[in-house]
């Protein structure tokens, strides 16, 4: 097939674009850079059927060209992370709605199909058991700009429908549930690259809330080939699908296992949401995906085990670390973080906090930083 992939130096889009390059398609990935970065992409330069346009899917001259050349288009452009969010939500709404609304617009008017990346947290604080693509959506107060998030994709899924019932769209919508691996980023918020990178440097791990809250984490190799099998399968245009990993964990065992995993001599440090966060923050206690629907129609679902993916993570880490030293972390607010001594109520006794002054990594985390000059879409990285 001839790919194009918005966010395609993003996280996933970049292995996204590895694996559909292995299975012999020709892609296209467009990115603005504002937080996919080049060093994701650079091992594919210069390979045959590859090709990166470093531009805005905003810039609708441009993207016409680009859906106009391809038979499927992988729209995985979005503001990302929790952190990035909160810290740019005006530029978050306007990046997940309006970027949405070009590629769909344009993928009708050149008859490509499209996938629709969306995210688990459509289905917000509904934490009853596994969720599948039915269950409903129960979203926070306005008042919390989490919850944008949330709101902003599932308008992309209705957009998406829309499109598909009224102009005969072929469209799959696919919902990713806290996709990990080699070459993500914390920068925005996300947990594991976090973990590990505070883990290595022996820097005490920040545990948001009590550490009971739970989560199932997708090894980014398995969430990719769902995809690419999805875009090729007739029965999935039309549908939603779920994109997870069954395993879960609560966020206090993944520091432990980070922790017995690197050798680390991070103490655990246990910060209340909202001051890692915002005021009024609220999180998923639970989020586990039902993932039957999507191994029904394509035989298959992610399965890789945390373990083996984390120590993929851990690997790539320690080859890379010099490079994240130089990159500054995102964030506009919350200059002082103060540290709690103690979580509310204390899941375990091996748990152990070190109050201490700011550490480096929240020096860094502190220093300002000026969102982007322009609406661009940013890689989705969920
Ligand atoms: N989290 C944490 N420490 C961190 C970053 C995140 O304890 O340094 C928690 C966060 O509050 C959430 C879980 O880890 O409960 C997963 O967070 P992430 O942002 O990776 O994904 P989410 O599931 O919230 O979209």
């Amino acid at each position: 097939m001839r790919a194009l992939i918005t966010g395609g130096a993003g996280f996933i889009g970049s292995h996204l674009a590895e694996a559909l390059l292995a299975a012999g398609h020709s892609v296209a990935a467009i990115d603005n850079l504002a937080t996919g970065s080049r060093g994701n992409i650079e091992h594919l330069m210069g390979r045959p059927g590859f090709r990166f346009v470093e531009g805005d899917v905003l810039n609708e001259a441009q993207m016409d060209r680009l859906v106009a050349e391809s038979e499927v288009v992988f729209h995985l452009a979005a503001a990302v992370g929790v952190r990035w969010i909160i810290d740019h939500p005006l530029l978050s709404i306007r990046t997940n709605i309006r970027a949405t609304e070009v590629v769909l617009e344009q993928a009708s008017r050149h008859r490509a199909r499209v996938v629709l990346a969306s995210t688990s947290e459509v289905y917000g604080k509904n934490d009853h058991g596994p969720l599948s693509e039915n269950s409903d959506s129960v979203i926070g107060p306005t008042q919390i700009t989490r919850w944008l998030y949330a709101n902003t994709k599932a308008t992309d899924e209705f957009l998406a429908y829309a499109y598909h019932r009224e102009r005969a769209l072929p469209v799959v919508i696919v919902r990713f549930f806290n996709t990990v691996g080699p070459r993500q980023t914390g920068q925005y918020g996300m947990v594991v690259p976090r973990f590990v990178r505070q883990a290595l440097r022996n820097e005490p791990i920040t545990i948001y809330g009590d550490g009971g809250q739970s989560r199932c984490f997708t090894y980014v190799g398995d969430a990719v080939r769902s995809v690419i099998r999805l875009a090729e399968t007739p029965a999935a245009v039309g549908e939603v699908f779920n994109i997870g990993c069954a395993q879960e964990i609560t966020i206090l065992d993944l520091a432990r296992k980070i922790i017995a995993l690197t050798g680390s001599a991070s103490p655990l440090r246990f910060i209340p949401y909202d001051q890692a966060y915002e005021r009024g923050f609220e999180d998923m206690r639970r989020r586990v995906p039902d993932v039957s629907k999507l191994r029904a129609t394509i035989g298959y679902a992610p399965h890789t085990p945390l373990e083996e993916n984390l120590k993929r993570i851990i690997q790539h880490m320690q080859a890379t670390d010099q490079q994240l030293l130089l990159r500054p972390l995102v964030k506009t607010e919350h200059a002082h973080i103060t540290y709690t001594t103690e979580p509310a109520a204390r899941p375990s006794s091996q748990a152990s906090t070190t109050p201490s002054p700011a550490r480096a990594e929240e020096a860094a985390l502190s220093t300002p930083s000026p969102p982007p000059s322009s609406l661009s879409p940013v890689a989705a990285d969920d």
